[in-house]
């Protein structure tokens, strides 16, 4: 029990939480907001990014003045869904080699399936993107685009006999491709001429054919030891709308065949993709080799993020939102960049978790401690203190005068003197935690007891003399406590010491809030690691604890949306941007206090 108590409830002494505070909490948000806009200056002031292996293929390519000196690297999603904080390492590694070699990154929607694609997701990509701290500039390009040129380009295949119409059914076609033990056979339409693959490319362009009834096939090699060479699919029949192109195009070019094309048309010198793409590389090089085209940019695989306790893949995280799992994309308790802003996280937390998970050619999973680290360390440096009790309990101070109010300065921040105080009332009735009261105390629990003397933030020493209950129940409903006059501030004059020091706030001049403090959503490290296995079996029932009747201290009154505060001993708090309005504080928990990684990390120190 005290174990628990111990882990929600910090202690002054760790974290920082606590030895003093400082500005207006407007004067902090303004900090705040200005480093928001300005991410890249905090990487510039540190030390030279370290390099990694894709950073060394660059620097071997500028040295021999391959693309004549050029960095152009590119940034392609998929519009359907959300970025999320695997895209998030993408985002980084590309735009951030761009910035570094003064090179340019391109923002490209790679939409070409118009069955999941929308506007909105063209939107929230954009938003998320710049809110990362990233810039395309006037580099913003879309692979419908190119849907005309890529046409003229797989008629150029057909007419130099590199690609043939196949009208067997898909699963002829997957029973012909053979397997990675047995290789594959041509199909009987692989030797149609030149002027019949022409006439039904056109027709399936025209809409005379039903979906599935005929596939463009790139005419490669049906027995190579590589399927995706086994003469790959690279236009299909889809009579769906595009979001952009409407029911102009009834044929959709294939990811293979498009993504190479994109590149080249774009000039993109490197093109940086994730491991699963690796066996797709000779298929890329194939394409803009039979095309002879002018730019044939250089493909490049890394090991893609994988996050513990958390899906990272848009079809899973498609699911939790359309089967009602989470509230939205923005959840905070999904791993989308959207959900992570709302939960409080900074973008330069993310961009340095992006910096300190590098880049590499295996595959791994990365703790998600390592993340909640990340966010902590910016948070414990920008975000103002503040007192809010979350389960309060009601204490009265009967030797306190009943209409006395006390305006006690209380810093900002224990650190940052530049932050400022905002004065803090007290009065005779407050309100504690709940869990800073034990009526029986176990060993070691150094907070407030009968008989007990603790210190009050900020405020006086108090003694426990009795307590209320609920007749009913039994439960503690009220505690009674003597000040110390001579204590005000928290020390006192005769120098006798006191164990704990615990938060409050003033009944009277509180201010009632809701807090949401959210928990892991799976409860398994790998919730994708059994094949056979639903993700979802393993969703966290209590990832979303809704608590009414927190109290927050007076200042926070009018508190920004997306403002950020640690709460004192409870942790780091966001002003939810959807739901908080003048009707009602809504406070989201970006993350606790505790800090295991920070003590995984020192272990591994001492251990080396
Ligand atoms: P998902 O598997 O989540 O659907 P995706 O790869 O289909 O992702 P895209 O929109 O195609 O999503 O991704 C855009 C870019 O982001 C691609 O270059 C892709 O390689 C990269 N990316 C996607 N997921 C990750 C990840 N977990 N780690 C690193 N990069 C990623
Ligand atoms: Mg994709």
């Amino acid at each position: 029990m005290l174990k628990c108590l111990n882990k929600s409830i910090g202690d002054y002494t760790q974290n920082g939480g606590g030895e003093a505070t400082g500005i207006l909490a407007r004067k902090a948000l303004m900090k705040d907001r200005k480093t928001r806009k300005e991410p890249a200056n905090m990487n510039k002031t540190e030390a030279i990014p370290s390099t990694d292996f894709i950073r060394e293929i660059i620097d071997g390519d500028l040295k021999v003045n391959k693309n004549e000196g050029r960095v152009a690297t590119r940034f392609p999603p998929e519009p359907n869904g959300y970025l999320h904080i695997g895209h998030a390492k993408s985002v980084c590694l590309n735009f951030g080699i761009a910035e570094q070699y003064g090179g340019t990154c391109n923002l490209r929607f790679d939409d070409t399936d118009p069955s999941g694609e929308s506007m909105e997701y063209v939107e929230s990509i954009k938003s998320d993107v710049r809110w990362l701290g990233f810039n395309w500039n006037d580099r913003l390009f879309y692979a419908s685009d190119y849907f005309e040129q890529l046409y003229q380009y797989a008629v150029q295949l057909i007419k130099d006999g590199k690609a043939y119409v196949c009208s067997l059914s898909p699963e002829e076609i997957r029973e012909y491709r053979g397997t990675l033990t047995k290789p594959g056979k041509d199909s009987p339409y692989r030797a149609r001429s030149v002027e019949e693959n022409l006439d039904l490319f056109k027709r399936m362009r025209a809409g005379e054919f039903e979906e599935g009834a005929h596939v463009l096939r790139a005419k490669i090699d049906m027995s190579s030891p590589n399927i995706n060479m086994r003469d790959p699919t690279i236009y299909r029949i889809k009579k769906i709308p595009h979001y952009r192109t409407g029911d102009e195009w009834l044929i959709y070019p294939m990811y293979d065949f498009t993504h190479c094309l994109s590149d080249s048309i774009e000039e993109i010198t490197h093109s940086i993709c994730t491991l699963e793409f690796e066996n797709n590389r000779p298929l890329y090089d194939w394409v803009l080799d039979q095309l002879k085209v002018d730019c044939h940019p250089q493909q490049i695989e890394f090991a893609r993020l994988n996050l513990s306790y958390t899906v990272l893949s848009k079809r899973k995280l498609v699911e939790l939102v359309e089967k009602g799992h989470v509230t939205g994309w923005d959840d905070p308790r999904m791993p989308t960049l959207a959900g992570l802003r709302r939960r409080g996280f900074t973008p330069e937390a993310i961009q340095k978790f992006c910096e300190r998970i590098g880049v590499a050619k295996r595959d791994s999973i990365v703790d998600i401690e390592l993340l909640e680290h990340c966010i902590r360390e910016d948070l414990n440096q920008r975000a103002p203190r503040v007192m809010a009790v979350l389960r309060p309990l009601r204490l009265v101070i009967d030797n306190y005068p009943e209409d006395k109010v006390e305006e006690l300065d209380a810093p900002y921040h224990p650190q940052d003197p530049d932050m400022g105080s905002r004065k803090v009332p007290f009065s005779r009735v407050l309100y504690i935690e709940r869990d800073d009261f034990r009526e029986d105390p176990p060993k070691k629990f150094f907070r407030l007891a009968p008989g007990r003397e603790v210190r009050l933030r900020y405020a006086y020493y108090v003694t426990c003399t009795g307590v209320v209950k609920d007749e009913q129940t039994g439960e503690v409903v009220e505690v009674h406590c003597a000040y110390d006059p001579k204590t005000r501030g928290g020390s006192s004059p005769d120098g006798r010491k006191v164990k704990g020091t615990i938060h409050w706030v003033s009944a009277a001049h509180s201010l009632p809030a809701e807090v949401r403090l959210y928990d892991r959503l799976f409860q398994v490290a790998n919730p994708s690691g059994e094949k056979d296995r639903d993700f979802m079996r393993y969703l966290n029932p209590s990832s979303l604890e809704t608590l009414t009747s927190g109290r927050v201290e007076p200042s926070l009154e009018g508190a920004v949306p997306g403002s950020r505060y640690q709460f004192e001993r409870l942790g780091y708090f966001c002003v939810d941007p959807v739901d908080s309005s003048d009707r009602g504080l809504v406070f989201n928990r970006t993350t606790t206090l505790r800090d295991s990684w920070a003590k995984i990390e020192s272990k591994e120190k001492s251990r080396d």
